[in-house]
């Protein structure tokens, strides 16, 4: 077993296209960590050369303590899974695990030079880790079977049964879920989270799925035109973006953002949006800044049909006025599309409600969960 490290890792394609610009990042050993981010970012590319597939312009990639640059693919001891994992069709699914450790373990095709007794202890040996796997993976009563004869999510199985039979120190995972539909893509997120504890391996998982980087990860990485934007536990991650870019990302439906004024009168400070303004707690570091013009952050979920009991009490500091333009029904809840002059909200709102389109109401803001950017950086103040 072994931890992963990027140490100020710089990919250029050509003449000037930064793919990776001076990565930081430490995966510590058994860790799930999840790189995220729009398409283009650089996760791909930061993933390929882990495994040696792609060369460093700069800077040092660890594998373990091994400084791992001029190491070749083989022998990095890691295993990949990709979106499009390519089986092996003319063999069925127990040759198709089996294969990598035949080629490894019995020399590749060169088996026959071994002694007699060896062969067969190596040849058994592979044999129950292959039933192993396909026992973990729910797999074993297809092991005869061609990939062709396999559904999708099937074959995804094969697919990381033949990567995780190799007991690798790590494990690189690109998209591994995007080929299969909505429903198999949740219960093979828990399958491989459930693996993951079992089996306790390094493993680095790239997705662009916001939903897959917060229920997968231990700790998740964002990236954003090659530079690392964040990396923390999912919940710090939702609770304390550091930047617009990331409380913009994580979150469904996104944050509302409000350009905003820090104002203050009688002694205390606001964020003024021009059509409400909002008290700031006097410890909170922009309630110095009076003057200062600042992005306010609202998530869905913070705001409240003021008519119904929840934990946030309305108080005319925390209550605003807004009218209603559509309400989307998900059965479980509303998303309400709410306007406050020319200002678009969008709140989540419980399903007990009787707010109606088009009429106007109160609605209650969790002051103690807002968020302040700095306009011109787009940083996070608190
Ligand atoms: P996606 O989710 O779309 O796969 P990504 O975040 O994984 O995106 P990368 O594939 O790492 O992004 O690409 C990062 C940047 O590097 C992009 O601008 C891409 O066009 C560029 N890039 C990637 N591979 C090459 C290459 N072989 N030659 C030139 N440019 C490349």
């Amino acid at each position: 077993m072994a931890g992963v490290a990027f140490k100020g890792i710089t990919k250029v394609f050509g003449k000037d296209v930064k793919a990776v610009n001076n990565l930081n990042l430490d995966i510590k050993d058994k860790e799930f960590m999840v790189l995220v981010g729009p398409s283009g970012c650089g996760k791909t590319t930061a993933l390929r050369m882990v495994a040696g597939l792609e060369e460093s312009t700069d800077g040092d990639i660890m594998i373990g303590e091994t400084r791992v640059n001029d190491v070749p693919p083989k022998d990095r001891d890691i295993a990949m899974v990709f979106q499009n994992y390519a089986l092996y069709p003319h063999m069925n699914v127990y040759d198709n695990i089996a294969f990598g450790l035949r080629l490894r373990e019995l020399k590749g095709f060169f088996w026959q030079l071994l002694n007699m007794s060896e062969a067969q202890k190596i040849k058994k040996d592979i044999d129950s880790r292959v039933r192993e796997v396909a026992k973990m993976l729910d797999i074993e009563k297809y092991l005869h079977r061609r990939p062709k004869e396999l559904s999708g999510g099937q074959r995804q199985r094969v697919a990381l049964a033949r990567a995780i039979v190799r007991k690798p120190k790590v494990f690189l995972m690109d998209e591994p879920l995007s080929n299969l539909d909505a429903k198999l893509r949740v219960q093979t997120r828990a399958e491989l989270i459930r693996l993951h504890r079992q089996l306790g391996i390094t493993t680095i998982y790239v997705t662009h799925d916001q939903v897959e980087a917060m229920t997968m990860g231990q700790r998740m990485a964002i990236m954003r035109d090659g530079l690392l934007q964040q990396c923390d536990e999912p919940e710090k991650v939702y609770a304390y973006p550091a930047n617009k870019f990331v409380a913009s990302f994580i979150g469904s439906p996104p944050m509302n953002f409000l350009d905003a004024t820090i104002v203050a009168s009688g002694g205390t400070s606001f964020v003024d949006v021009g059509e409400f303004k909002l008290p700031l707690p006097a410890e909170h570091p922009a309630a110095s800044m009076v003057g200062k013009k600042v992005v306010l952050g609202i998530r869905p979920e913070e705001i409240f049909d003021a008519a119904l009991p929840s934990n946030v009490t309305p108080t005319d500091a925390n209550t605003i006025t807004a009218k209603v333009d559509v309400l989307e029904p998900l059965g479980h809840e509303y998303v309400a599309y709410l306007s406050v002059g020319m200002l678009s909200i969008i709140a989540t709102i419980d399903n007990e409600t009787k707010l109606k389109e088009a009429q106007t109401s109160k609605f209650t803001i969790n002051l103690d969960r807002i968020h302040l950017f700095d306009a011109e950086t787009e940083v996070a103040i608190r």
